[in-house]
């Protein structure tokens, strides 16, 4: 294999730059470019470390972003955007493209709740990572990337709805705070901010990596760790086409350090596809947890006008402890259509209401719901089980419950929950009730669940646990993972700032450790 050749500046590779075979020399090869990876590349290049980053998705800039949502999907998401959970079937996006999740995200950054952390810290022997401990990782992120609340300016009607109908039953609630400087509450969040405001990891760290000196692949997609006893030398896999994958060059990456940062989904089948690394504790693909979302649709007697105003400004966390999160939500409205209820002239007439509605969703803590993460026979898409527990379907039916208590306290003359088997359309309260008293299967909702974790998860017991606090995995020496598959549980809130956070952390370790 020959040197592929540094370009002039910064190192960034793309797809119709590549001309052959190439091996790179590398102190810490990361495997993957959404937030966790991003953060640990940046974090190490800044130590003057020689860091590559390899990401399998090609970069999008706003002029390919399609503003379409099916479209968008194909061209962004894993398998199109149709991967599901086979046990109990609920769509989970995961993203291809340089940035991961963070380019189709909507930015919604919170610090997991102290309670969560002082159980992670009890139940899973993490001493180091109660919420004081990670709030000076939490800190460094959001002064990088200007993470503040939702300015009223670009709330939109959408989202200041749901503050009225918090205020009128005495529910807290408030502005998302988000990982956006200048948002113009355009609500096109989910197929990428063509106004560049949401600082997304192509556009803020690996960015400011690529300046520092970091060498980002692109379309190269890491089909193999090269491991040798306790330690591993690099990776190695194919230079692939966008949005195809089908392999053209062999690359491989020589390096003292290698960080897995490719996902939840994709570092379990990566590590089994190696010839199950890091699996001493029998908990590489185990765990899979998800927050699970419900959404409601509520109808105003004035128009709503929902896409405008920021993609999810408001949230409220009145019943977090309880297990669920509020939030309000838009998406094109292709998104929204298919969980209208109704077909013909009934369809039409629902989508007629789409300019005086409103989409509010809930995410449930749900660690009684437990999947696992296998590589499929062949190709590289995992091939997830996963089974929403009895008790978490009442808890997702209680928070539609107060998502619909919400629109009638705004002032909403109709809510469509969205549950098989129940009247499609309630127009009081009385009637939504039947939401929180009668028992559905899980069959029976529309789920949606784009916040994984667990599949590689943290534990002090290098028998219950892929890595410890630092991120390193037990078996390994110089092997780390820096991706949301390390938390233990559920953070109960939306996961991206956490999953940097530790990243962040993990990165300084590395850097103190080589
Ligand atoms: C539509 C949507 C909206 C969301 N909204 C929010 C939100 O507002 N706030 C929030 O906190 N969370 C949100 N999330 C979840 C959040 O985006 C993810 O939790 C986060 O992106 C996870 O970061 P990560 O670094 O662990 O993995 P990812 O972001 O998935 O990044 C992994 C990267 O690794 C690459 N990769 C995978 N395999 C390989 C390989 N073999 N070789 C090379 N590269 C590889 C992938 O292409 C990808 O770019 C949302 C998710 C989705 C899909
Ligand atoms: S709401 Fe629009 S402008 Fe604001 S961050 Fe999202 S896509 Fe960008």
């Amino acid at each position: 294999m020959t040197s592929n050749p540094v370009h002039q500046g910064i190192d960034l590779r793309v797809f119709a730059r590549y001309r052959g075979d190439f091996t790179e020399e590398a102190d810490v090869v990361v495997v993957g470019s959404g937030p966790g990876g991003a953060v640990v590349a940046h974090g190490l290049v800044e130590k003057g470390l020689r860091v590559v980053l390899v990401e399998e998705g090609p970069p999008i800039p706003p002029a390919d972003f399609e503003f379409d949502g099916g479209m968008s999907m194909a061209r962004t998401m894993r398998e199109g955007g149709l991967r599901t959970t086979r046990g109990t079937v609920m769509p989970t996006m995961q993203a291809i493209a340089l940035g991961g999740g963070s380019l189709v995200n909507s930015a919604i950054c919170v610090r997991a709740p102290e309670f969560v952390l002082d159980r992670w810290s009890r139940d899973y022997e993490l001493n180091k990572t109660t919420r004081t401990e990670l709030d000076p990782h939490y800190d460094a992120v959001g002064a990088f990337l200007g993470i503040s609340p939702t300015p009223e300016d670009v709330q939109g009607a959408r989202n200041l709805l749901f503050r009225d109908g918090c205020d009128a039953l005495g529910y807290s609630s408030e502005p998302i705070a988000r990982n956006v400087r200048g948002c113009r509450g355009s609500g096109e969040c989910f197929t990428g901010c063509r106004s560049r405001a949401k600082q997304s990891m192509d556009i803020s760290y690996v960015h400011e990596a690529l300046e520092a000196g970091a060498c980002v692949l692109t379309s190269a997609r890491v089909e193999n760790v090269l491991a040798s006893g306790h330690r591993v030398s690099g990776v190695e896999g194919h230079v692939v086409e966008p949005f195809t994958g089908r392999p053209r060059y062999r690359f491989r990456v020589n390096a003292k350090v290698v960080v897995l940062a490719a996902g939840c989904m994709a570092t379990p089948v990566l590590l089994q596809k190696s010839g199950g690394l890091a699996n001493r504790s029998g908990q590489v693909g185990e765990n899979l947890r998800f927050h699970p979302g419900v959404a409601a649709m509520g109808t105003f007697p004035d128009r709503v006008d929902p896409q405008f105003g920021a993609t999810q400004g408001y949230q409220s966390l009145e019943f977090i402890k309880r297990g669920f999160k509020l939030e309000t939500l838009w998406a094109p409205p292709t998104i929204f259509a298919v969980r209208l209820p109704g077909s013909g002239m009934a369809f039409k007439e629902r989508l007629g209401d789409l300019p005086y509605s409103a989409v509010w969703d809930a995410i449930g803590s749900c660690n009684r719901s437990v999947g696992r993460v296998r590589a499929r026979f062949r190709g590289n898409d995992p091939k997830l089980s996963w089974k929403l527990h009895p008790e978490d379907v009442g808890l997702l039916m209680e928070a539609l419950y107060r998502l619909a208590e919400i629109f009638f306290a705004a002032g909403a003359h109709t809510v469509l929950p969205g549950v098989s088997g129940l009247p499609e359309e309630m127009h009081t309260l009385e009637a939504a009730d039947v939401l929180r008293t009668h028992e559905v299967p899980a069959s029976s909702l529309v789920l949606g669940g784009n916040h994984a974790f667990c599949s590689t998860r943290m534990h002090g017991d290098p028998r219950r646990g892929v890595v410890d606090e630092s991120g390193r995995c037990h078996d390994f020496e110089n092997l780390y993972v820096a991706d949301t598959g390390i938390f233990p549980e559920c953070p109960s809130v939306n996961p991206m700032w956490t999953g940097m956070a530790l990243a962040h952390r993990t990165a300084g370790c590395i850097a103190d450790r080589i």
